[in-house]
């Protein structure tokens, strides 16, 4: 079998020298475990944070260890009376053609309900994401206006859609006008602003004012950065802030931002900011299946999927994906 394994910590940018493709033997199943022939693994976001020393709010990956990952596998072999071989699972399986794992640390997947693919996407971790965060920390209302960055990724796409779904004003805010295009004409966005064509924060934040005559009431981050920057000027008084990634700081946290700027804005707006996690709320990913997986399945919510061959090719894909070259969740297909 192959894996990839974090060969050694960035310094600022990652680049494709962190990591190293490797063969080793195939493992065997233990007691209540399965084994499992990855088809499709997922590429996101908070990977970029694992390869850092130091603990987050998860352990890093260690050097010389595989890459953690979701992924959807065939099992191929089983000792527990949970899966029989031809079942398919998701689970954090890592960056590699093949895994073991405990039948309690996986989900059986029915690939008749949805393509397997959307087990990493709209109705995997990043959809979730995007449904919780918006739901319990957004509080969205009929006739408010949202923002959202990094619109046309698996978050960005279907945070747009539930609250513009909910009847509110959504701008989002993505790179490139091909980019914003979809937003638009996919996801059903009232409007999308390319954040690279504005040199400056004041720029954007010029653009997005237009953009939101009413202000902005919910801004959900993605990204911080610039935008962040723009946004904060302006949002309304009880504004909400869910923040759910700041990618534009995970290879370095450079910022013309000041603290004192931020607070003076959450304290004179009466804003309410949420950090959360979402592997600390999986109480509620039924009540996300029950509402969303019937709305993707009859062409309601839409999603798009970014699909990469060959794990030799997951660095340079996951690098990409950081800058921005993923259009729509980014799998890497193994099989
Ligand atoms: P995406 O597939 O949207 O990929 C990341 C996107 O970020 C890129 O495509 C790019 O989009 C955008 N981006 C990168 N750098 C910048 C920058 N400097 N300024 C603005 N945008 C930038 O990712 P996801 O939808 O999977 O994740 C979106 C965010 O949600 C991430 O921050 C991620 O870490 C976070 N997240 C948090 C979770 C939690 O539990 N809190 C769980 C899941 C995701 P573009 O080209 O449009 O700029």
């Amino acid at each position: 079998m192959q894996r990839i394994v974090l060969a050694s910590r960035p310094e600022g940018q990652a680049s494709e020298e962190n990591f190293r493709l490797e063969s080793v033997d195939m493992p065997q199943p233990g007691d209540g475990e399965v084994l499992v022939k990855i088809h499709y693994m997922s590429l996101d976001p908070y990977m970029r944070g694992r390869m850092n020393a130091g603990k987050s709010y998860a352990p890093p990956v260690e050097i010389g260890e595989t890459m953690t990952a979701g992924g959807v596998g065939e099992v191929i072999a089983s000792n527990s009376p949970d899966f029989q071989p031809g079942d398919f699972a998701l689970g954090a399986f890592g960056w590699a053609s093949h895994a073991c794992a405990l039948a309690s640390d996986i989900r059986k997947l029915d690939p008749d309900m949805a393509p397997l693919t959307t087990a990493l996407g709209a109705l995997g971790m990043p959809g979730f994401t995007a449904w919780h965060g918006l739901d319990a920390y957004g509080r969205p209302q009929a006739g408010e206006t949202l923002v959202v960055a990094a619109a046309t990724g698996p978050v960005g796409s279907m945070v747009g859609q539930l609250a513009k779904q909910k009847g509110l004003r959504v701008v989002g805010i993505a790179g490139g006008a091909d980019k914003c295009k979809l937003a638009v004409e996919t996801f059903g966005f009232d409007a999308c602003l390319d954040h690279r064509a504005y040199a400056s924060a004041e720029g954007l934040s010029e653009a997005l004012a237009a953009e939101c005559p009413d202000g902005i009431d919910i801004y959900y981050e993605n990204v911080g950065g610039k935008v962040l920057e723009a946004v904060l000027p302006l949002m309304n008084n009880f504004g909400r802030i869910p923040v759910c990634g700041m990618i534009a700081w995970y290879n370095s946290a450079e910022t013309d931002l000041t603290a004192p700027a931020i607070w003076r804005t959450v304290l004179t707006k009466f804003l309410s900011v949420n950090g959360f996690i979402i592997f600390n709320h999986y109480d509620r990913y039924g009540d996300f299946l029950g509402e969303v997986a019937p709305r993707i399945a009859s062409g309601d919510i839409k999603y798009l999927e970014d699909i990469a061959e060959g794990l030799e090719n997951a660095p340079q894909t996951f690098l990409s994906m950081m800058q921005g070259g993923n259009t729509g969740k980014q799998i890497v297909k193994l099989v």
